[in-house]
Order: structure tokens, then sequence, then C-alpha cells
């Protein structure tokens, strides 16, 4: 982070899950600390989702690729598996702009 803590990864700029803290520790002390053990522990054991960060994230995420009209184009996505998307919400507000 900016002030030198140190998160689980760069996806976690909610700050949910800092393991260590530079200023305080060298970089060697934090990946080899108790909580960065326990998060490779978590990963070993398929239990990321346990993390506040990962409960979040999109990055490895499931997705397939869908094709989707918008408006009276025809475009494909790579949509994340279970994610509802409101194509009549995104078409209204694609038509307000014009
Ligand atoms: S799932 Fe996201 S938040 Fe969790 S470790 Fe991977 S990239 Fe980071």
């Amino acid at each position: 982070m900016w002030d030198g803590r140190v998160s689980q990864c760069h996806s976690d700029y909610l700050e949910k899950n800092i393991l260590g803290d530079a200023r305080k520790q060298s970089l060697k002390e934090i990946w080899k600390g108790r909580e960065f053990e326990r998060l490779r522990a978590l990963m070993r054991d398929a239990e990321r989702l346990t993390l506040g960060p990962c409960q979040t994230c999109c990055d490895g995420g499931e997705t397939k690729e869908e094709a989707i009209q918008v408006g009276d184009r025809k475009i494909k996505m790579n949509l994340y598996v279970d994610q509802q998307l409101d194509i009549k919400a995104m078409d209204a507000r694609l038509g307000s702009k014009r």
C-alpha cells in the first residue's frame, strides 16, 4: 500500500487483508510470516473464499464467452458465470447518452 502496509495481493485495494508492514518488517519477514503462511495454507486447501478480498474479487472467476445484443449491435463478452446482466438497463443507459 502507499504507506508500506502489505496486503495479500494487488486486488486487495480495499485493504481487507493486511499481512505486514514494510516500515517495521523486512519483506522477507513478511513473506515468511505467520499471516502469509496462513494465506498460503488457505490457497493450498482451496479455502480462499474465506478471505475478504477473494470474496469480492473478479480475478480468477470462471467466465464464458457469450454474444449479447446492445442496442443495434451484437457484441461478444466474457461473462462471469452466474453473473446476471441487466441488458435492458444497459440499453437504457446507452440510449440516454445518444
Ligand atoms: S482471488 Fe483475487 S483477491 Fe484473492 S488472491 Fe486471487 S487475485 Fe487476490
